[in-house]
């Protein structure tokens, strides 16, 4: 039985080859003062940053910029850049990369006019923004973690090793717009490729792995899972494939624009026992997922066996006949092994720089969850953590 939800998802997406011609339109409705949020130069190179440059100046712009968001954004570079916006008078936020730097835009925008830490305040406490927020538009660069059309943001604190998510209640914090050219993602290299392919992955995962009832989102994180495969099979093989490139960023932006999440707990474990890992190592996001999800849903597989068969028999088509549940299941996680595998995926801790003498900061940075078929023991993760290594 599908509970009870709300659904509101108000960013307006442009796709397609064409879909910066829409900027000037939104501009428009915004006022005068932007800040110009991006990452470590690759919008640069490959002509994104003069295109939309340009398109600023046409529409009369004072832009401020907030340069070099690096992957995993710190609260240093917070607030640096808090105070770059202060000073601006921003009336809007363009965010122009991948997840790092549309995050980052969006705890820029609930913290400029806050007077609290927006550490403390959002990534502690947890708590919603009591101040006036300032509009964020996205043109992203990069696929993988949804972040153009939903209210969630990841902030890194180094020195206390810890990379902590809010997702925000209010919808006002999504982007207004996001602007989504497959072409533009076919400059990335293919490390960050695969890693954004997984992060995909996983966010269906984490929705779908939770529950017994008969459920539409189910459906759907099913019929997703089937093309984040097949897409990234052909992705890798010929990176410059449309077809692929553009269903990919599609099945991003569905896999985590909260729809099939929708009447369901989910279980965002992997995603924690990640982040916890990110927080260490500083390691690539789809990276973290890749080395900890095996690891886990390995160890939760009987708790939530039906789950893991149907997950098996409908995206990994592992024929049933003549075994049992759980060797259906167990096929299921071989097939999905042997594509992470494929794709180049990093399948252990240790070479993403963890080590055994990290594991309590691991295990301490790991916020444990409820949502999914077995609520785990700090001890439960240490070992999870050390099966990842
Ligand atoms: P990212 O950190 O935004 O970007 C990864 C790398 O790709 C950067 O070096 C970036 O370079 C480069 N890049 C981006 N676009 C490129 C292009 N078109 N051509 C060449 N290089 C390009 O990666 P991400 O995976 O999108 O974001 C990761 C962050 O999002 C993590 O902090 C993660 O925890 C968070 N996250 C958020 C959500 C959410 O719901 N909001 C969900 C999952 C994860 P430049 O720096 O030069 O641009
Ligand atoms: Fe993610």
């Amino acid at each position: 039985m599908l509970g009870n939800f709300t659904y509101c998802n108000p960013t307006k997406l442009y796709f397609g080859k064409d879909a910066l011609q829409n900027l000037p339109a939104e501009l428009a409705k915004y006022g005068k003062k932007v800040v110009l949020v991006y990452g470590s130069g690759s919008i640069k190179k490959n002509g994104i940053y003069d295109a939309v440059t340009k398109i600023l100046a046409e529409a009369g712009k004072d832009v401020a910029e907030i340069a070099g968001v690096m992957s995993n954004p710190t609260i240093h570079k917070l607030r640096e850049g808090i105070a770059i916006a202060r000073k601006h008078g921003a009336d809007f936020i363009l965010a122009v990369g991948g997840g790092s730097v549309i995050d980052y835009s969006k705890a820029l925008s609930v913290s400029v006019n806050c007077d609290e830490d927006p550490w403390e305040k959002y990534f502690v406490r947890f708590e919603e923004p009591t101040c006036e927020t300032i509009p964020v538009g996205t043109v992203l660069t990069m696929v993988g973690t949804g972040s153009e059309m939903n209210a969630g943001a990841v902030i890194t604190y180094p020195e206390k090793k810890l990379k902590m998510g809010k997702v925000f209640a209010d919808e006002k914090i999504m982007p207004r717009f996001s602007i989504l050219n497959p072409v533009y993602t076919m400059t990335l290299p293919k490390y960050q490729m695969v890693a954004g392919i997984y992060d995909i992955f996983n966010h269906i995962c984490e929705q779908y792995f939770s529950g017994t009832d008969d459920n539409t989102s189910d459906y759907l994180a099913e019929g997703l899972m089937r093309n984040v495969v097949e897409a990234s099979r052909t992705a890798v093989k010929n990176p410059q494939d449309y077809e692929a490139r553009s269903n990919l960023m599609w099945d991003a932006t569905w896999a985590l624009n909260t729809l099939i999440a929708k009447g369901k707990s989910t279980d965002w474990m992997v995603h924690m026992l990640g982040q916890a890992a990110g927080g260490v190592t500083n390691a690539t996001h789809g990276m973290t997922l890749a080395a900890v999800s095996l690891p886990y849903y390995r160890f939760i597989l009987k708790d939530g066996l039906p789950k893991f068969v149907r997950f098996a028999k409908v995206v990994w088509d592992v024929r049933p006949e003549g075994k049992t549940d759980e060797e259906i299941a167990k096929e299921g996680l071989e097939k999905m092994e042997d594509w992470m595998q494929q794709l180049g995926l990093v399948l252990h801790l240790k070479d993403l720089g963890a080590t055994e003498d990290m594991l309590d900061d691991l295990v301490n940075g790991t916020l444990i969850l409820t949502g999914g078929y077995r609520v785990l023991t700090k001890e439960e993760i240490r070992e999870i953590f050390r099966r990842a290594m």
